[in-house]
């Protein structure tokens, strides 16, 4: 026979299983808590924002060093000076102090005369400046050079 045919018989095997189940449910509900205790999860903490940084002041852009001018600190710009044994300072007589001047070889040096008080000579009050006669370098003050024109 089958096990249909009792139904009271039928009703109590579905009972106990169902029972079972109603056991066993809470019983795998419970195994979490058996024991140990879960520690409950913390609860999220928001991150406290950060505060707001105050907009930084637009850094003044770094400027680049302005060029020095060329200068050696003597007065020379930056030019060579003026050799003595330069061709053309010896065709002119040239010689960075009047004083020593061959006053034979050039009749025409008169004490006094020297390349500061010159019409030639760029005067930037320096102890060496230009010429115009020696284009790229710079004479000295108290030079002289049969080249000399007074300052008018
Ligand atoms: Fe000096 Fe005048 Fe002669 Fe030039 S031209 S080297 S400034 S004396």
């Amino acid at each position: 026979m089958s096990d249909y045919s009792d139904p009271v018989d039928s009703r109590r095997k579905f009972l106990k299983l169902i029972g079972g189940g109603v056991v066993l449910i809470p019983l795998t509900g419970l195994s979490g808590c058996s024991g140990e205790k879960e520690s409950p999860a913390p609860a999220p903490t928001p991150e406290p924002a950060p505060a707001a940084e105050p907009e930084k002041a637009a850094e003044a852009p770094v400027q680049e060093a302005a060029p020095e001018p060329a200068s050696s600190g003597d007065g020379t710009g930056g030019l060579p000076k003026l050799s003595e044994d330069d061709a053309q300072a010896k065709a002119l007589g040239y010689v960075h102090d009047a004083s020593q001047v061959d006053g034979g070889k050039y009749p025409r040096y008169q004490d006094g005369q020297a390349c500061a008080n010159c019409a030639l000579f760029q005067d930037g009050g320096e102890e060496w400046a230009g010429c115009s006669i020696f284009p790229g370098r710079v004479v000295n003050a108290k030079g002289w050079c049969s080249a000399y024109a007074p300052k008018g």
